[in-house]
């Protein structure tokens, strides 16, 4: 299979805790690559905007506290199948129900501080990847 990108983030409680080399080795070792990856921390308006499907969701507001509360890594995934290799090496959104060997089970602190985003299909990838990176940041 030819490879797709995919796009992640890596979240305040797992920068907080200096996982960022960790989350990344477990990314990696699940057969992905990264292609590109800033440091930055979001604005109130980027956090917004990025989980604006959300919007209508009681966890909305302290969605975006949390995303905001302190740096993140945004990043693009190369691999095979990206996004669905990407999602089952993250785990559940609930770290209570994610399986044995995924980044939430072993780093998630809550349902909302759970580490990692990941894209859910391959045309939200292209939509956040534009959200964040420039082409001529992406390097494969
Ligand atoms: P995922 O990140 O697994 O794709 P969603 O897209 O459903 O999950 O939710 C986006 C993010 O919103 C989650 O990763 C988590 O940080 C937060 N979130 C989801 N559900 C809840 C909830 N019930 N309570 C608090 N925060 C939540
Ligand atoms: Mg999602």
């Amino acid at each position: 299979m030819a490879a797709t990108r995919t796009f992640s983030i890596i979240k305040p409680d797992a920068t907080r805790r200096n996982l960022t080399g960790a989350v990344t080795k477990m990314l990696e070792e699940a057969g992905l690559r990264v292609v590109a990856s800033k440091r930055i921390r979001m604005t109130r308006e980027q956090a917004e905007g990025f989980y604006g499907v959300h919007r209508e969701r009681p966890f909305f507001n302290d969605l975006v506290a949390f995303m905001t509360s302190g740096p993140v890594v945004v990043q693009v995934l190369e691999g095979d199948n990206a996004v669905q290799r990407n999602r089952d090496v993250m785990g559940a959104t609930n770290p209570a129900q994610a399986a044995e060997g995924t980044i939430r089970k072993a780093y998630a602190e809550s349902i909302e501080a759970n580490s990692v985003h990941g894209s859910d299909s391959d045309e939200n990838a292209r939509i956040e990847i534009d959200f964040f990176f420039r082409e001529e940041e992406i390097v494969g």
